[in-house]
């Protein structure tokens, strides 16, 4: 069983019902190609918003804590999660990557 999440942007989930990158992982392309049929997606999050950065965020911190309790080997960067002005990888998602990545999981950038 491989165990997969997929991160998202708080902003965008106001118009986004992930959709998109849930049909990807059930039809196992884009991003999602190399899975075998025992993986799964154990969570589909968000972060807490422009700002709020894990090292002094408590509860962004206790999401990806959860993910890692539950034994999270990949962790999926979406397409939204960059600033909106720049297009530049958000920091804030960024400082979570980099906390998981120590632990351990895979960073993959994409969803579909
Ligand atoms: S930090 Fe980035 S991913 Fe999170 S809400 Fe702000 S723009 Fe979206």
């Amino acid at each position: 069983m491989t165990k997969i999440s997929i991160l998202a942007c708080k902003i965008t989930g106001d118009r986004c019902a992930g959709a998109g990158c849930l049909r990807a992982v059930r039809e196992r392309n884009k991003a999602f190609a190399d899975y075998g049929p025992d993986t799964e997606l154990i969570a589909m999050w968000r972060c807490n918003g422009c700002g709020h950065f894990i090292a002094d965020d408590e509860g962004l911190k206790k999401k990806a804590d959860r993910l890692l309790d539950l034994g999270v080997e990949y962790l999926h960067i979406s397409h939204c999660a960059k600033k909106k002005d720049t297009k530049e990888p958000c920091p804030e998602i960024e400082g979570v990557a980099a906390y998981l990545q120590t632990k351990g999981v895979k960073i993959v950038r994409g969803t579909h």
